[in-house]
């Protein structure tokens, strides 16, 4: 019954309506009384404090001063007209200015009046006034005394166009939580409450907006962001659980001849620590007789194909055909090249698969798939056509998964009766709290070593007028015999700009690198995938000293004789990328160097995105800067993860509940895995109702 009120349509909120309603739910996404009631505010004013008018000395800080009306008056003209209450309180005068709302507000102030005002002080012509402030008369106030704690709420342009200020949003919280308080459900159990001295979830709804003191507000957070984590945890692990339980898996019982052979005596080098370690885990869960969904992370160049390869192997010793996917075309090629490469002499059958596949081969190609004969496939999106049918794959390897959807992942599965076990690669380190969020369902490995010899790169920040240098040092390094990238930032909405500043750099570099004596080849996004190809192929067989690209080269692409790498427009780029394309050198012996061009004025977050790059190589220290500054909302793949349901909670600063709840989750999952004890009733509850409201959720991983 308790449930129900929560679900009431905002508008049937006394002091709602129709209209305001529609605002609330397009511009705040509050449509129900639910929804409001965890529209928290983002600050709390301090109303028990009286500032004195000449105390005023910034413009940052709310204040409520108690003075009298000494003057009214409009001033100007047409769109500059405002009204001007002057008042005084013996230390000083202030106006309090109207831009809106001015056939209202004129009769509403009278002289002498004693008023009580709480506004936020702006600095005008020298002198601090307070645009539309809230006032009280001073016999209203001491009616109704303010709030100790004043909520204040984020609102739009829109919102405030119709009177649905911060102030209004306030009005109406008080109202819902003077009609719900008391009915509010509990969604914990008394076990988890008890244990963590969580306060109830009535009184933190209630007490989150209106605190009486800061300690029972601390108590409200605490409570609500414990809530927040529990849940997603407690939906992502019952998710899991329930996978697992209802899912059969493939059982790779064996590590066959394959495998063995391929080990001992192709494989060109001597796996490291961290490969040897993640291929015994994945070998593990492939044998269980469980579905394997499993996330391996490993910093650029730690060595991630040739463990998708051997895995692929264990599929195909036992029977089964394997694939990967990548998400360009460009990627699935050197995936083919390195993978065919590494195959040669074995005896097992590899094939590409992408676009640009000619239907004739694409036939002959389907038929050796259905018959078995062809055991590897690589290749793009195009794997995942529904005329490519597998005789029985067991396999799927996933490379750089962020550029897969959800619902292109889940086509795969109706590839093979059962499901194929799952292997998601990525290169983007995701920090640990991040990852347990939004990979919560997924097992982890990662690859956390760097094949030996590698020596880090070093990174340098330049401005336009360091360029000269810039050429100087790339010339030495082509004498040397070292090729280089010069990457330049393309992103759709400035599509063409970005085309003419790529066009113009490449002139720029052949003018100062001129042929016969240098060769430049460019590759974007805009050219065939033919030609594309050709000038890839140049570069990679070290036909060409330089490559000018576009980021069409940020994933997985392979030239260990390329040393430098310089990004033009550094600025523009994310953390994650400035990292993703500094890791395309530094893959063989010698030292490598990256080189950030940007403009002389950078924001704040610009030069800590340069400074971070310059001060660490380490993938895992960079996203966890990139997602303190861009929040984990930005962040791809975080919208099916329920990230983005966290309202006060922040997986960040709240590092230490978060481990607290997933573990917490673990225990009780453990004792009750289908949530079906009459204790934890309320729990099996809420999740249903969280379900209902975020029904995309996908199953698959
Ligand atoms: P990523 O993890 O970025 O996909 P790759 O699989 O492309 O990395 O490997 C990067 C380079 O390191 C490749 O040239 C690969 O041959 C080489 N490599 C991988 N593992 C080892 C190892 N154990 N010892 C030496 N070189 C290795
Ligand atoms: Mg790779």
């Amino acid at each position: 019954m308790t449930v129900e009120i929560l679900d009431t349509p905002i508008e049937y909120l006394k002091g709602v309506g129709p209209k305001r309603a529609e605002v609330l739910r397009k511009e705040l996404g509050i449509g129900t009384f639910y929804d409001l009631l965890t529209y928290y505010p983002f600050r709390y004013v301090d109303r028990s404090r009286f500032y004195a008018i000449s105390e005023i000395n910034s413009d940052a800080a709310w204040v409520q001063i108690r003075g009298k009306v000494t003057s009214t008056q409009l001033v100007g003209k047409g769109v500059a007209m405002r009204y001007v209450v002057t008042v005084a309180d013996g230390s000083g005068e202030i106006d309090l200015v109207y831009f809106q709302g001015i056939k209202w507000i004129k009769d509403k102030f009278s002289i002498g009046t004693e008023l009580i005002i709480f506004g936020k002080p702006t600095l005008f012509n020298g002198r601090y006034n307070i645009p539309h402030p809230e006032t009280e008369t001073a016999a209203e106030f001491s009616a109704q005394p303010a709030d100790p704690l004043h909520p204040l709420y984020n609102t739009t342009e829109k919102t405030k166009l119709i009177g649905l200020t911060g102030r209004t949003i306030a009005k109406l919280a008080k109202t819902l939580v003077m009609q719900v308080h008391g009915m509010i459900p509990e969604t914990l159990t008394p076990e988890i409450t008890g244990e963590l001295r969580l306060i109830s979830r009535d009184e933190a709804l209630a007490n989150i907006h209106f605190p009486s003191d800061n300690e029972i507000l601390a108590k409200a957070e605490a409570r609500i962001k414990f809530e927040e984590l529990f849940f997603i945890q407690l939906r992502l692990l019952r998710f899991k659980l329930n996978r697992s339980r209802t899912v059969r898996g493939h059982r790779f019982s064996v590590v066959g001849e394959k495998f063995n052979t391929f080990y001992s005596t192709y494989l060109p080098f001597e796996l490291t620590g961290a490969q040897k370690k993640v291929v015994r885990e994945i070998r593990a869960d492939m044998g269980s007789g469980k579905q394997m969904n499993r996330l391996l992370q490993g910093d650029v160049g730690s060595g991630k194909t040739v463990v998708a390869l051997l895995s692929m192997l264990i599929a195909l010793d036992n029977g089964f055909q394997a694939c990967l996917m990548a998400p360009t075309e460009i990627l699935a090629n050197q995936h083919y090249k390195t993978i065919s490469r590494l195959l040669d002499g074995t005896g097992i059958t590899c094939d590409l698969l992408t676009g640009s596949t000619k239907q004739k081969q694409r036939k002959n190609m389907y038929s050796l798939l259905q018959s078995g004969e062809l055991h590897i496939l690589i290749g793009t999106h195009a794997l995942i056509e529904d005329t490519v049918q597998f005789s029985n794959l067991g396999l799927v390897v996933i490379d750089e998964q962020h550029r897969f959807g959800v619902a292109q992942r889940a086509k795969l599965w109706s590839k093979s009766s059962d499901p194929p076990h799952i292997l998601v690669m990525t290169a983007t380190p995701i920090p640990r709290t991040l990852a347990m969020t939004l990979y919560g369902d997924l097992d982890f490995s990662v690859i956390d070593e760097l094949p030996p010899g590698r020596k880090p790169i070093k990174t340098y920040h330049f401005y336009e007028s360091g360029r000269e240098k810039v050429y100087n040092f790339m010339l030495q390094q082509i004498h040397t015999g070292r090729q280089i990238y010069v990457v330049y930032p393309l992103i759709q909405e400035s599509e063409t700009i970005d085309m003419k500043n790529l066009e113009e750099g490449y002139q720029h570099i052949v003018d100062a690198f001129p042929p016969p004596k240098f060769k430049v080849s460019i590759v974007h996004g805009r050219m065939k995938s033919e030609e594309k190809d050709a000038e890839m192929q140049r570069f990679t067989r070290g036909e060409t000293n330089i490559l000018v690209a576009t980021t069409v080269i940020e994933v997985g692409v392979d030239v260990p004789n390329a040393s430098v790498m310089v990004i033009e427009s550094a600025e523009r780029f994310g953390l994650s990328q400035l990292h993703q394309l500094r890791g395309r050198v530094g893959r063989g012996a010698d030292q490598s160097h990256c080189i950030l061009m940007t403009g002389y004025n950078l924001g704040q977050d610009a030069r800590t995105r340069v400074d971070t790059m310059v001060r660490t190589t380490d993938g895992f220290e960079i996203a966890n800067v990139d997602l303190k500054l861009r929040g984990p909302g930005d962040l791809e793949g975080t919208r099916q993860s329920g990230v983005l349901d966290l309202k006060l909670a922040d997986i960040i600063r709240d590092e230490g509940l978060l481990r607290y709840a997933r573990n917490l989750v673990i225990k009780l999952l453990d004792e009750d895995p289908l949530l079906e004890m009459e204790k934890n009733r309320p729990l099996a509850e809420q999740l249903k109702y969280l379900g209902r409201k975020t029904s995309d959720w996908s199953l698959i991983s």
